[in-house]
């Protein structure tokens, strides 16, 4: 079996004998970049490269980058453990080239890579391009003889790609698997397209247009590539499977998470193992990378992701602090190709297992609340904002984590109360200190103990943390 290691340097080796120099991930906290919660492609350390800001002595490159999608506007969490193709934490594998080559060379050297050196069956592909790209469309016509009916042309944001609201920007072409009728799912552009029959699994960004404030644009003088394909998709792939959870890497944690819970891996708490595996990644890079749990920013979307892992931990029937205990297994599949996962072993254990004791001082009593509230609505009725609150307020439950336990029953929580019971409390609190006779100015302490919490419990809802940053 060609385990994901292989594959990540049969990729970054086909592109160093083209000509591409080997760069090496940067860190998930993007140095050049603060309005970015995490690197979340591949691209993010090489924009002032496309913007010509930079140069360089390659105008070639490739990368494995780490990548974490778990807020701002990419936000994979809530699809971690009901997709097959979705991780907090993964690695994308991508090829760029800065005022070099153009299409025609990205669209061979990927097809290329796809069917020689990974010997993917050609039928099973298909490709979508931006619906106005007739050169996209005729080059992998030319290049890899795929019929018109299996290039897809699409209207939508989803192929055409910009930098931001200006800047470089310019359509992309997609490739698409093809797992077959058994497993439900539509071609790109389909209704059905969210389902997992259809997997994508390499973007080809062409950087032709330069954007203005005005909307205008103009053709770059300088026209690049950028591109990223998911190593754990491709691994499914090149390993006869279906689900990337199913690949060696992921396989080896979810084992590790059944072995520690003495649990079967694809019995009832399959769903659970899968969550522990995933987070377990994101969050042991994440504290590798230098965040830490906390209250706001970067720190309360760890403090999610960790507590989240924990209640799954808990489902699993774990008696005592689990997470800390899998550390060894992620440093054992992962630590050669990331040798700051070893570096920080200790202290990623350490964080973990001292955030796990103290939410599992609140978590179950919290769940016992939820469970009795739970019993005394009506089938199907949404969980009051009110009980919301009260779990994030006193049990230390993120809204997200909440709403994560009730959709495993089908229920979802009243947001727009949970939003009101939150607005109560904070009027309550400035009314409580302008009362207090003090001269400061009430409304400046509040907003401080906002940003940096004034109790423990007291975070950032989803969006106050997204939007902060
Ligand atoms: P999807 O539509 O499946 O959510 P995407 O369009 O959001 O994927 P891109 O932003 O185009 O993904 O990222 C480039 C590649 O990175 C994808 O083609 C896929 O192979 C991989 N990828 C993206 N998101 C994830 C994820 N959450 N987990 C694993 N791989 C991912
Ligand atoms: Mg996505
Ligand atoms: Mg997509
Ligand atoms: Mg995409």
């Amino acid at each position: 079996m060609t385990s994901l290691a292989d594959i990540r340097s049969t990729f970054l080796d086909f592109y160093k004998r083209q000509g591409h120099a080997v760069v090496s991930s940067s860190p998930l906290v993007p140095r050049n970049d603060p309005t970015l919660m995490f690197t979340n492609s591949g691209m993010v350390q090489f924009k002032n490269l496309f913007t010509g800001v930079e140069t360089r002595d390659y105008s070639r490159a490739t990368t494995a980058q780490k990548c974490v999608r778990a807020g701002g506007k990419h936000n994979d969490l809530d699809n971690v453990g009901y997709t097959a193709r979705h991780h907090t934490f993964f690695e994308m594998m991508g090829n760029f080239s800065f005022g070099d080559y153009f299409k025609e060379e990205a669209i061979r050297y990927s097809w290329e890579l796809l069917t020689r050196e990974f010997g993917l069956n050609p039928d099973k592909l298909l490709v979508t391009v931006f619906h106005t790209d007739d050169e996209a469309a005729d080059l992998w016509k030319k290049i890899a003889g795929l019929p018109d009916e299996r290039i897809i042309r699409i209207a939508t944001s989803d192929n055409f790609w910009m930098m931001g609201p200006t800047g470089p920007c310019g359509p992309c072409s997609e490739v698409f698997y093809d797992h077959g009728p058994e497993i439900w799912g539509g071609p790109p552009g389909s209704p059905e397209e969210d389902g997992d029959r259809f997997i994508e699994i390499w973007n080809i960004v062409f950087m032709q247009y330069e954007q203005f404030e005005d909307g205008t644009r103009r053709d770059l003088d300088q026209q690049s590539i950028d591109t990223g394909m998911g190593l754990e998709r491709i691994g499914a792939l090149l390993q006869g499977k279906h689900d990337n959870y199913d690949t060696d890497l992921m396989r080896s944690l979810i084992e590790a998470s059944a072995h520690a819970t003495s649990s079967d891996p694809d019995g009832d708490g399959k769903v659970h193992h899968r969550v522990v595996a995933d987070h377990l990644r994101s969050t042991s890079f994440l504290i590798a990378d230098g965040v830490m749990p906390s209250n706001e920013g970067r720190g309360y979307v760890l403090r999610r992701i960790m507590r989240r892992a924990m209640r799954h931990a808990h489902q699993l029937g774990a008696q005592d602090p689990l997470m800390h205990r899998l550390v060894p297994a992620l440093v054992q599949e992962m630590g050669a190709a990331y040798p700051e996962l070893g570096q920080a072993r200790a202290l990623i254990e350490e964080t973990l297992r001292a955030e796990e004791t103290r939410f599992r001082q609140t978590l179950d009593r919290g769940l016992r609340l939820l469970d009795d509230e739970l019993s005394g609505l009506p089938e199907g009725a949404a969980l009051p904002g009110q009980a919301a609150f009260k779990l994030y307020d006193t049990y230390g439950f993120p809204l997200d984590l909440t709403q994560d336990a009730l959709r495993e029953k089908g229920r979802t929580v009243d947001t727009e109360g949970f939003d009101a019971a939150m607005a109560e409390q904070k009027a309550k609190a400035r009314a409580a200190w302008a009362g207090s006779g003090e001269v400061a100015d009430a409304t400046h302490w509040y907003d401080l103990a906002d940003q940096h919490g004034a109790t423990e419990f007291l975070g950032y809802d989803t969006e106050e943390a997204e939007g902060q940053i």
